[in-house]
């Protein structure tokens, strides 16, 4: 059992592990952060962000997706591909980002030990290996919780390795199945029953909400479902899992209406829960709130001063990208650098094929508040570069204010529309009106082009009132 002393002890070394340590690293303090798994990178790097990102660039290539809209033909043998393939790319990924973190580490002197943390009390925490043994003890000034999050596994649904899966479980099948039901269509859902679509497979989304993604911008919604209607993929809306049975050779989903399913595989993609059961908080007197995620303040901090928790164990967002703020914002409160509060808009991305992305509110948020808003809209046929590219299906939405032209929501969908979202972003940070992206010159032929020629055509519907 070796003793240590840290100034950060960090747990957990996904994103928003990784930026807060590091944070505090440039910062002159000693870090050690401890990762359950025997690899770092987080459910990130190998259950999450990373991995089905990676899936769905390797499908797009493998199927020559954008080649088969260029060129209209749809020849491409999807049987062909096989889950090697995939996982080929995948492995290449997943082994380059971890070289890049260990250097990343190791250049800011940061030692990472695998091993299980809990709380001993507001100033140590122990680790256990695979054993149970004691292999640590950690004496800290400040404290991180960066434990992530794990797939919902309720008890009613008979998980295996083979038909019925998770998130995390979907990336070791040992085939691509011909038929796939995919319970939940929020992020993680679509975005998986996109990818298996593109790639051939027969998929059928169920959820009990009326559309895919509610939340999202109506029309963008409405574009979305005809783009993946028309790459085969079936949604079917209002409907409740009652039970999944598991056949010899498939699963079968009963539902609320009377209905039932019968699939080769099934995600099961309705929600997730904090990483918290091994932490024993309790010794330092956190306790989480109703729905499982460990309570902060806007500084990042728990009831206790000196243990913040940042990432998907504080509940939503639950993204990647704001894991890493938090864990960075938190890590400068901690030892006193001037930091300042999450920014209160920041872009969502959504990878289903096609992407979507936006920025500030929705058109359905505006009518709601009874903001006075116009409304410009540029689709991706108009666009030189997406004809260039091959005439995928797409649209700009640009919402600003009727009198001010303030820019007060920004929805992208189509290729490139997470790339492209961070002009609007920027945009938008510096207040800026909708006749901003008619005054600039933009880079020709570029997806970008879809910001002017969506401003235009909001710009004409109000100038005459001007
Ligand atoms: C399928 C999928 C796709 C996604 N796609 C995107 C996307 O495209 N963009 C995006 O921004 N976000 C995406 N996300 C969300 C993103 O992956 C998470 O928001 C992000 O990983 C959260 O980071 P984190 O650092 O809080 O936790 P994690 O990345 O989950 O890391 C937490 C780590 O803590 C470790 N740990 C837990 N308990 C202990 C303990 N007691 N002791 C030691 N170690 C412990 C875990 O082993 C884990 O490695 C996706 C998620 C999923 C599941």
């Amino acid at each position: 059992m070796e003793e240590l002393y840290a100034d950060l002890v960090v747990i957990g070394s996904g994103p928003a592990g990784q930026k807060g340590a590091i944070q505090a690293a440039k910062l002159g303090k000693s870090v050690v952060m401890i990762e359950k798994y025997p690899r770092p990178g987080g459910g990130c790097l190998h259950s999450g962000t990373i991995p089905s990102k990676s899936l769905r660039e390797a499908i797009l290539n493998l199927t020559d997706f954008h080649k088969k809209s260029y060129y209209s033909k749809q020849d491409v043998k999807e049987q062909d591909i096989s889950i090697n393939d995939l996982n080929f790319c995948l492995n290449q990924v997943t082994e380059e980002q971890i070289r890049h973190l260990n250097r990343q580490f190791e250049r800011n002197k940061i030692r990472w030990i695998q091993g299980v943390a809990h709380f001993e009390n507001g100033n140590q925490v122990a680790i256990l290996d695979d054993n149970n043994h004691l292999t640590h003890i950690i004496t800290g000034e400040k404290f991180l919780i960066a434990t992530g999050s794990k797939p919902r596994n309720p008890k009613n649904v008979p998980f295996d390795k083979e038909m019925v899966l998770d998130s995390t479980r979907l990336l070791s099948i040992d085939h691509v199945p011909k038929r796939m039901i995919v319970l939940g269509g929020g992020i993680i859902g679509s975005e998986y029953a996109s990818f298996f679509s593109a790639l051939g497979t027969e998929v059928v989304v169920v959820d009990k909400k009326e559309q895919m993604l509610p939340y999202l911008d109506k029309e963008v919604g409405q574009h979305l479902q005809a783009a993946l209607g028309k790459i085969g993929l079936k949604f079917l809306g209002n409907r409740e899992f009652e039970e999944i049975i598991r056949h010899p050779n498939e699963v079968e989903v009963k539902f609320d209406d009377g209905t039932s399913l019968k699939g080769e595989m099934l995600l099961y993609a309705l929600g997730r829960v904090a990483n918290v059961d091994h932490l024993h908080i309790e010794n330092v007197g956190i306790t989480v709130d109703s729905r499982g995620y460990i309570p902060v303040n806007a500084l990042f901090q728990t009831i206790v001063p000196n243990i913040y928790a940042v990432g998907d164990v504080i509940g939503g967002p639950s993204l990647a990208s704001t894991s890493m703020e938090q864990g960075r914002l938190a890590a400068r409160h901690a030892f006193g650098a001037e930091t300042h509060h999450f920014p209160t808009f920041y872009p969502i991305g959504i990878y289903t094929i096609p992407e979507i992305s936006s920025c500030g509110y929705t058109e359905e948020q505006l009518k709601n508040l009874g903001f006075r808003y116009e409304v410009g809209r540029a689709y991706y046929y108009e666009i030189a570069k997406n004809t260039i590219a091959g005439n995928d299906p797409g649209m700009f939405k640009i919402l600003f204010h009727a009198d001010t032209l303030e820019i007060l929501g920004i929805h992208i969908i189509g290729r490139d529309a997470t790339e492209v979202i961070h002009i609007g972003q920027v945009a938008m940070t510096y207040n800026a009106r909708i006749d901003y992206f008619i005054d600039q010159v933009f880079n020709y032929p570029t997806y970008a082009e879809g910001y002017r020629i969506a401003a235009l055509n909001g710009f004409n519907k109000v100038k005459h009132k001007r």
